[in-house]
């Protein structure tokens, strides 16, 4: 057996039987260390008792007294009462308890007791309805005379019982706990050592020290996270087959060949992705830029880069939708270079998708742009150096995973339009390097976001027929139907059949929904891009990535129906040209939430500001979306509050990590029996 017994099983804990323990297992808590860190939700100051004359109607108060004496009814069947005369310093007051016939039993005459309530005052005497109560003389008093700790309860396990069972287990277990922090930190951050934690987080002496204690806890909880991280960035990494030479002739003849110069942001994480690529340890970074502040030339910059040094590249992105439209952009800029692209979708006939397999395997073709389809096993590359996930939030870690294990040791950049808040993206991407794109290409103007109720439809058709016969185009999105693509489709059909026999019937207009063949879809994105099209009624399948810079509307039906991040993204497929754009809401919030997400989305286009509403309104899970799940559980750190420590923490762990990679030095040694989990957790 463990000699110091911190992992020990909680049945070895008095108190604690077969029943019991099943009970604490539910809670999660199935060793004496889960126990000491099931952590109070909140506290309660009962360090004095209320005095009698101060008791007011309706507050909880405490207090400690004899039992004089008293009654015990049964009014009526299913209820009994116990009621106490207890004589206090302060005075005499009654107390009743509902249906716990043992009471009685239990608080005979002569006894001291310390009872928890809500007060009711009656005439001039004072009664407590009893919520806790504790016998005096038995230990130390756990549920009055202190900071009382407040759990949260799971079914068969009451605040009695856990804080027996944790106070036993701090006597017990406190002493043999061993810190395993390095000392460098809890000196650095003045952090109180974890017996001392442990015990303030539970019984605290005073407010401040148990946020003090907790301050640790996020410490821990932060720095282990973030030295996982960090371990899983550099385990197994092999340095490149390969080298990179600085940036040669083909990318600085595309970045001539652009119609546009670079803004500085976009030079900037030019010059950063250059650098890693040309670096041996393989490039793991996550590129983030607001929708419209140009990613996709950073990310053909990469590929052109990969080419240079002889390799081949790979760009995936999650909609048929987008993959045409950058392999249509990546022909036109590549035009010059002499470089062969190809396209990889789902639907294509056998014999255009053999001759691209073909031409991958034998390196033929340089690069290629595509769907999920380039993560199916049967595509394999002659010498793979890149791959780009645009979209990447759309992803799991695991296809990213798929398709860079294709080739040895490749470098690997991932974009995100979605703009994922601070503590978030060290939380999800902790395992990257990030850079980011802060800036729009000149001379855009902020899209104007307006909010409608469906009674002004009409005059919304007007205003786009306006913008139409001014030579622009506009986009009209349906209604999100979550569960069915097939009634999404359906509903845009709907509409798109109303309006050519509407409001537009002298405007051209198009449809686009994900259930479209393939070449159907291409056929009418690229008549909308070349402008054969004026009004695009489409799904959600425009949501990311489409650049389309003459539309300058864009509606959204029903927009009540859609989450912050994507309204933006939506938002984002405007405003993309040198002229006004608009993005007009159409709905009836029928909720508060709904109704706070529209005025969020109308008063700022800033994206970042967006992304932490959204995450406050929703919470992390569903901010990030299933796709993205697989965050550890973080016990006391708030991913939103705390993202200072989060950040604090990355630093100190890549720290450590620099001096004493494997962790030996006996500062850190302990550190590696707590990571090992953890690691286990977050790569499964
Ligand atoms: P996103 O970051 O949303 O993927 P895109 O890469 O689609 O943005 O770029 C949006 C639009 O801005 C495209 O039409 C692109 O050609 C254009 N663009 C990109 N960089 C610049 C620049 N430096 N100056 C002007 N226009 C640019
Ligand atoms: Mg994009």
């Amino acid at each position: 057996m463990n000699r110091h017994g911190f992992d020990d099983p909680v049945q070895y804990l008095k108190g604690v039987g077969p029943q019991r323990a099943a009970r604490l297992k539910r809670a999660g808590i199935e060793s004496v260390v889960d126990l000491l860190y099931y952590f109070p939700k909140r506290y309660e100051d009962r360090r004095t008792p209320t005095a009698v004359s101060q008791m007011a109607q309706g507050q909880t108060v405490w207090v400690r007294g004899r039992v004089l004496g008293g009654s015990f009814q049964r009014p009526r069947k299913g209820l009994s009462v116990t009621k106490l005369a207890l004589e206090s310093q302060s005075g005499v007051v009654y107390a009743t308890w509902f249906n716990q016939p043992h009471v009685h039993r239990q608080l005979t005459p002569g006894k001291e007791v310390v009872v928890v309530g809500r007060c009711d005052r009656r005439f001039r005497s004072v009664e407590i309805a009893v919520s806790e109560h504790e016998l005096v003389g038995q230990g130390r008093l756990l549920s009055a005379a202190r900071i009382v700790p407040i759990y949260a309860l799971t079914e068969g396990l009451n605040q009695k019982t856990i804080r027996s069972l944790t106070d036993h287990a701090l006597s017990v277990y406190l002493d043999q706990i061993v810190e395993f922090l390095p000392p460098d930190v809890l000196n650095r951050y003045v952090l109180p050592r974890i017996r001392t934690a442990l015990r303030e987080m539970h019984y605290p002496s005073s407010l401040e020290d148990a946020a003090v204690a907790r301050r640790r806890f996020v410490c821990e909880e932060c720095l282990l996270f973030q030295l996982a991280l960090a371990k899983m960035r550099t385990s197994g990494q092999q340095d490149k087959p390969f080298t990179h030479g600085t940036d040669g002739n083909r990318i600085s003849a595309l970045i001539r060949s652009l119609p546009f110069t670079l803004t500085p942001s976009q030079r900037q994480v030019w010059s950063e992705i250059s650098q890693d690529m040309q670096r041996s340890r393989p490039m793991r970074r996550l590129l983030q830029g607001d929708v419209g502040s140009g990613k996709t030339i950073i990310a053909l910059l990469a590929l052109v880069k990969a080419t240079e040094a002889g390799l081949q590249g790979a760009l995936m992105a999650p909609t048929e939708v987008l993959a045409e439209q950058h392999y249509t952009k990546a022909k036109q800029v590549l035009n010059s270079l002499d470089l062969r692209v190809e396209l990889l979708l789902g639907g294509q006939t056998p014999r255009e998708r053999t001759r691209i397999l073909e031409n991958l395997l034998s390196g033929n073709a340089e690069l290629v742009i595509g769907t999920h389809a380039l993560i199916q096993d049967s595509v394999q590359f002659a010498s793979l150096g890149l791959v780009v996930i645009d979209e990447q939030h759309r992803f799991g870690v695991r296809q990213r995973m798929v398709l860079q294990d294709k080739g040895l040791a490749v470098d690997s950049l991932v974009m995100t339009a979605t703009p994922i808040p601070r503590t978030l993206a060290l939380t999800l991407y902790g395992d990257l390097d990030v850079s980011v794109i802060d800036e729009l290409p000149p001379g855009r103007y902020p899209v104007n976001t307006h909010f409608v109720y469906p009674a002004r439809l009409p005059k919304v058709y007007e205003f786009v027929g306006r913008e139409v016969a001014a030579g622009r185009q506009a986009y009209i999105v349906c209604p999100l139907v979550e569960e069915s693509e097939q009634l999404e489709n359906e509903s845009a059909t709907t509409l798109y059949e109303q309006l050519r026999v509407g409001p537009f019937r002298a405007i051209r207009l198009g449809l686009l929904h994900g259930r479209m063949p393939g070449d159907e879809k291409n056929r009418v994105i690229t008549a909308f891009r070349h402008g054969a099209i004026d009004v695009l009624v489409s799904t959600t399948v425009v949501e990311v990535g489409v650049d389309v810079p003459n539309a300058t509307v864009m509606m959204v039906m029903d927009a009540e129906r859609f989450g912050l991040a994507q309204l933006h993204q939506l938002r984002g497929r405007v405003g993309r040209g040198a002229t006004q754009s608009w993005c007009i809401l159409v709905g009836q919030p029928g909720t508060e939430e709904a109704r706070q997400r529209l005025e969020t989305i109308t008063s700022t286009n800033d994206g970042f500001k967006l992304a932490e509403t959204d995450l406050r309104l929703r919470g992390p899970g569903e901010f990030l979306g299933t796709r993205q799940a697989g965050l550890p559980g973080f016990k006391v750190t708030d991913l939103i509050n705390d993202w200072e420590y989060m950040e604090q923490m990355r630093r100190e762990a890549i720290g450590i990590l620099e001096h004493d990679p494997d962790l030996c030095e006996r500062d850190h040694q302990p550190l590696t029996a707590k990571l090992e989990p953890l690691i286990i957790k977050l790569s499964s």
